[in-house]
């Protein structure tokens, strides 16, 4: 198993993109944390990963609210003893255009996107330069971190900073074997999308049908949505491998949907 042992804090992981990483990751042998705003999704998922005979702990996480995030990176540490993984995923969507967005939306954005992402690495990173094991961090981006798209000004802009982040903690984690890295999904049929496509509808005036078609799967090399369980490979092969060759990397996977 590519994972035996390792401790995985996955955020976000109660529904969608981040339930698929954190259910990969236990069958490969990873003890799994269910990070999630929503407590009782995350115990459910948790329930359901020990059901299945893995290692799964929930803890009610806002990744905005730094003494939440503190809190639940410490009880990870007290019950497991360190942590190796962490998948910084949790996120929303908000689709305005620009003019429209109110700034408590914009802020709200950055906040889960930006300031989640960097809690909730600070509250790691000790914990992974002090057990001389080094460590993988992983941010959940977008093809939205290397693209634009209407109506999604603060999506496109916190995507686009995850990868400065992911940057610097390659830089600064080198020395103690933590690698950073970003996944870049194309469109994938969770709860998040699920919700914009009437929303983009009513706001571009065309059918779901043509949201799906002309907007969302446009640029596909086959009109195809990525799948979770497509990510959730990506996220594995970034936790698993084993030295700094892959670190500050950010990988598009989107049936081809932004080619680098
Ligand atoms: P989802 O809505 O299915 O799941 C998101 C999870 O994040 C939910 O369980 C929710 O409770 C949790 N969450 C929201 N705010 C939180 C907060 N403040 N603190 C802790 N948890 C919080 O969405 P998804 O599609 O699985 O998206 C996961 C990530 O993937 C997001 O960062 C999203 O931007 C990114 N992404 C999604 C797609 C896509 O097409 N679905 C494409 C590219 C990137």
């Amino acid at each position: 198993m590519k994972l035996d042992g390792k401790v995985a804090i996955v955020t976000g992981a109660a529904s969608g993109i981040g339930k698929e990483i954190a259910s990969v990751y236990a069958s490969e042998g990873a003890k799994v944390v269910i990070a999630d705003l929503a407590p009782d999704a995350a115990e459910q998922t948790a329930a359901d990963f020990r059901a299945a005979g893995h290692d799964a702990l929930a803890v009610a996480m806002d990744v905005t609210n730094e003494d939440q995030v503190n809190a639940g990176v410490s009880k990870v540490v007290e019950t497991w003893g360190g942590v190796d993984i962490l998948v910084s995923n949790a996120g929303i969507q908000i689709v305005h255009p620009v003019e429209e967005f109110t700034l408590a939306e914009w802020k709200k954005m950055l906040a889960i996107h930006l300031d989640g992402a960097f809690l909730t690495t600070r509250a790691c990173l000790p914990h992974m330069y002090a057990s001389g094991r080094g460590g993988s961090i992983i941010y959940m981006g977008s093809v939205h971190s290397k693209e634009a798209s209407l109506l999604k000004a603060p999506y496109v802009t916190a995507k686009h900073g995850l990868i400065g982040l992911s940057k610097v903690v390659a830089k600064e984690g080198a020395a103690h074997g933590v690698r950073a890295n970003v996944i870049c999904p194309g469109f994938v049929r969770t709860p998040l999308v699920d919700k914009q496509i009437p929303e983009q509808a009513k706001t571009l005036g065309i059918s779901e049908a043509e949201v799906i078609k002309n907007v969302m799967l446009k640029e596909t090399v086959d009109g195809e949505f990525t799948t979770v369980a497509d990510v959730a490979a990506v996220a594995l092969l970034f936790a698993s491998f084993p030295s700094n060759a892959l670190t500050g990397q950010s990988l598009v996977v989107s049936h081809g949907w932004f080619m680098q």
